[in-house]
């Protein structure tokens, strides 16, 4: 560099350039020009600040940004620079496009193809030999996910990213340079109708007394807060746009998911996680969020942000949280839970109102600030969100090039790993008793990135037979961690046993009492929840194989060309879509009741016969639902099946349950209409419905609902005495209750059934289940139970089981712990307590029947398996 320009001075080692005053201001005017010559689109002058557009600051008391407002303040800013464009992620359930920004120093925009390519070859790494990961890691940029809303009650991250969008695009200063530079950012409001849904009923109610209370709906479509418990099962929309950009389009190196529920008083939650890790978490993957989390830590303190707590609460075990499915996709992934106090209303804590743990402000490792109390703004909560996002980006910027090889390195390692070592991986045959599960399954796992293969010749493994063309799905693949954490049982660890590994201090203190709960749910392995028969292989895979690119079933074929029936197995759940599309039709739909032969086939009770439809209206119907069809003549009685006037009773608790089920009747495509408690106080049920089915919610919610003066007296109270009363006579004069877990609590104290939930007492000597896959013995001979597994499984976690009463009659036991050792996949105590008890039952009363399943028979839409218990109780 040449010293024409002025004088070098020594400094502290350094070596600083002076320019003297008049060469400096030409100097200034030179590169001002040059830069609004070069790219006029860049003069951060002209750059709309949010509260411009907004009229208000991202984070103003009583103000919320709307989705969308805030996709068009993206759009706006967006046409104002070439360091950010929008995208579209896909639909909502509610009619709106997922839109999401990507910001980057104008030249890395315009190329991001190129570096789409470079994150996909690299966490892929098929076909990629060491040093061409090191120059691609080299030309790389860290493409860095940061979403806000998922949560939408939750305001701060989602306003967050209307300010961190423009703080990127504006940002002269070395790190934003440095971050725009090294890092693709991706910016992308998760739940558009939720923020929607939030922002409107809160300007709504602000300054009125209803200012802080809650949605009585739920805020989006179906699921609520289980939006992030979603993530393996991709059910919604909203899931699966972010599935497809994350394993199908941008293979981010880091993913930080924004939440707000810090444990109070801290002001926000940072990694590193809390105990236990999922076995299946690459270290490497552990390692970087610990440091990205130290990282996170040190910003805190270095603005002065005290009350960043790490570890306590939230661990690192379940795959269904959004920050937790990306990890084993060898990501590096950052949860933070910032302090909330409701929407955009500030409020004052003060030290009294700490509890007594915190109120001596004592300091420790994970804790090393603690916060005083004081004012607490949605303001303040939007500046941690701020902190908190740059920090993690600047990191990536720092790492930029680690991070990109980190990923190939996790990957290469995992493909090379297992094809020596067990598992080997797992081989799901194509003949199956529920084929539409299991094509579910392997979609579900396609769609998270998964490598899906057909065998080319047949195989032979541990005493079974598979002819070609038999699903594999190897764990060598780049998302191998995944698969094991998908497939395999999880075998949660009793964390009394490893003290060392929690409480952090010299001599462990031994804990006795209670188990340590997890998080949430401590087993979910996929073919058992599904009720998918898989064979894990336990030796290397000696056979051919090819990738597929999408599964598509072999079933949907009619067989036969004479008699009047159609016959379809009650075991394949888009039976249930096939019955519901020949009634639809004006078909006439009936099931057996007992076993019988037709055509050469066994066809045992419950199975589905149709008729009244064309020969090919049928087998539209066989091959629109996959469902395989016989036609023959049905030599035998068989019940006839109509289609049920269904009303499903919707609170205004914003019951994710109830959200859960109207889901799960339209995916099956079973019509329903929604009961409100002004329904059933007013009464005449059996003139709005046939059956009325009860969500998961507890009897006491059911009579009382909202309580007074916590919201507009519209959405107040709950059925009470005289809709329970109203329920009574729909069931007496011939209709159908079914209950959900719960709710059974209530149908037992309304028409006082000889039933006792046992659970309880089991509970009080020991017994303890943390949502997990148990044993489960299904009478399948019971109209409920049709088409399920004899010696099945079930998903349970809370809920219920039943002591029946010596004089019971009307009594029938759908289903029951068997008499032997319960737990597949999860974690359980004492399970010896409920062996043998009854679980699922079906009671007569006077001339209708209430169904009591007393576990949640679809965990979250998850659980197929145990979907039938719903879907027959409709159509008895
Ligand atoms: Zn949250």
């Amino acid at each position: 560099m040449s010293h024409i320009y002025g004088c070098s001075l020594e400094k502290g080692g350094e070596t600083v350039r002076r320019l003297c005053p008049v060469h400096h201001v030409l100097f200034v005017l030179a590169l001002v020009l040059l830069a609004l010559i070069a790219c006029p689109k860049m003069a951060t002058a002209q750059l709309t600040a949010p509260e411009k557009f907004l009229g208000f600051k991202p984070g103003a008391d009583y103000k919320l940004a709307s989705y969308v407002q805030a996709a068009a303040y993206f759009d706006h800013l967006a046409s104002q620079t070439g360091r950010m464009r929008v995208f579209d992620m896909g639909p909502t359930p509610m009619g709106k496009r997922m839109r999401y920004a990507v910001i980057s120093a104008e030249e890395n925009i315009k190329d991001l193809d190129r570096y789409k390519e470079i994150a996909a070859k690299l966490s892929l790494a098929r076909g990629v030999r060491p040093a061409e990961a090191e120059r691609l890691a080299a030309d790389g940029k860290a493409i860095v996910w940061i979403d806000g809303g998922l949560h939408a009650t939750e305001c701060a991250p989602a306003q967050h990213l209307i300010q961190l969008a423009y703080d990127l695009v504006a940002g002269e200063d070395e790190t934003t340079r440095r971050i725009r530079g090294n890092v693709i950012a991706l910016l992308v409001f998760p739940n558009p109708d939720g923020m929607d849904l939030v922002a409107e009923w809160y300007i709504k109610n602000v300054g009125t007394k209803y200012e802080t209370s809650s949605l009585p709906w739920l805020y989006n479509k179906y699921i609520g807060h289980d939006n992030n418990r979603d993530s393996y099962n991709a059910s919604q929309l909203e899931t699966q746009n972010i599935s497809r950009a994350q394993n199908h389009e941008w293979f981010p190196e880091v993913v930080y998911n924004h939440h707000q529920t810090a444990p109070f008083p801290t002001r926000i939650w940072i990694p590193p996680y809390g105990e236990p890790a999922n076995p299946n978490k690459p270290a490497l993957v552990i390692r970087w969020e610990n440091l990205i989390g130290a990282a996170m830590g040190k910003a805190f303190d270095e603005a002065d942000k005290p009350g960043a707590i790490s570890r306590a609460s939230f661990d690192a075990w379940y795959p269904g949280f959004m920050t937790q499915v990306v990890t084993t996709h060898n990501i590096p992934s950052i949860l933070t839970e910032t302090a909330l106090y409701r929407y955009a209303t500030p409020r004052e804590y003060k030290l009294a109102d700490f509890p007594e743990a915190y109120r001596d402000l004592t300091k420790s490792a994970f804790y090393p600030n603690p916060w005083k109390g004081g004012w607490w703004r949605l303001g303040d909560a939007v500046d941690y969100c701020l902190t908190a996002s740059k920090a993690v980006l600047d990191v990536s910027a720092r790492y930029r090039r680690d991070l990109l090889l980190s990923k190939y390195k996790i990957a290469s390692g995992i493909i090379a790993k297992y094809r020596s070592e067990p598992p080997f991986g797992w081989i799901v045959p194509r003949e199956q008793a529920d084929s539409g599960a299991t094509i579910r399954m392997l979609e579900k796992l396609m769609l998270l990135g998964v490598e899906v293969y057909a065998t080319r010749e047949p195989v032979s493994h541990e005493g079974r037979q598979y002819p070609a063309d038999t699903y594999f799905i190897p764990v060598s693949q780049p998302f191998g961690m995944y698969v094991k954490t998908m497939l395999e049982t999880q075998n949660y660890p009793d964390l009394r046993k490893y003290p060392a590994l929690w409480q952090g201090i010299p001599s462990p203190v031994r804990v006795d009492t209670a188990p340590l709960r997890p998080y949430d749910v401590a087993g979910w392995t996929m073919p058992i929840q599904m009720g998918v028969d898989c064979q894990e292989l336990k030796q290397p895979a000696g056979f051919q194989t090819e990738q597929l690119s999408a599964v598509q079933s072999s079933q949907g074929i009619v067989s036969g060309t004479e008699g009047s029936s159609w016959i379809f197995s009650a075991a394949d759940s888009n039976c249930f879509i096939a019955a519901n599309r020949i009634l639809a039709a004006g078909g006439k739909m009936s099931r057996a009741v007992e076993t019988f032969r037709a055509g050469g086939m066994i066809v045992p009770a419950g199975d589905f016969i149709a008729g009244g439809l064309t020969p090919d209206r049928m087998a539209g119907i066989a091959r629109g639902t996959h469902v395989s069809m016989m036609r023959a003549n049905v030599p035998t009685k068989t019940r006839e099946v109509k289609a049920p006037r269904i009303g499903h009773y919707k609170p205004w608790t914003a019951s994710m349950d109830e959200g859960w089920i109207r889901w799960l009747l339209e995916q099956y495509e079973f019509p329903y209409r929604s009961l409100h408690d002004a329904d059933f106080r007013e009464g005449k049920l059996n003139a709005k419905a046939d059956i009325i089915i009860l969500a998961d919610i507890s009897a006491r919610s059911i009579l009382n609902g909202n309580q007074e003066g916590s919201m507009p007296p519209e959405y107040v109270g709950g059925m009470t005495e005289a809709g329970v009363r109203n329920l009574r006579e729909f069931v007496a004069a011939g209709g159908t209750l079914i209950c959900n877990s719960s709710s059974c609590e209530l149908a037992i104290q309304i028409f006082s059934l000889p039933v006792e939930n046992a659970r309880p007492a089991a509970v009080k000597k020991g017994f303890y289940v943390a949502g997990s896959l148990v044993r489960m013995n299904y009478d399948i001979s019971q109209p409920v139970a049709y088409g399920m597994r004899e010696n099945g499984a079930a998903f349970i976690s809370g809920g219920m089981l039943f002591e029946i009463g010596p004089s019971a009659s009307g009594v029938r036991v759908v289903a029951r712990y068997p008499d032997e050792p319960l737990l597949l996949s999860g974690y359980m105590e004492h399970d010896e307590l409920v062996r043998g008890k009854p679980t699922v039952l079906d009671v007569s009363y006077e001339k209708g029947r209430i169904i009591l399943p007393g576990f949640n028979f679809h965990n979250r839409g998850q659980a197929h398996a145990t979907f039938k218990l719903l879907f027959n109780a409709l159509l008895y």
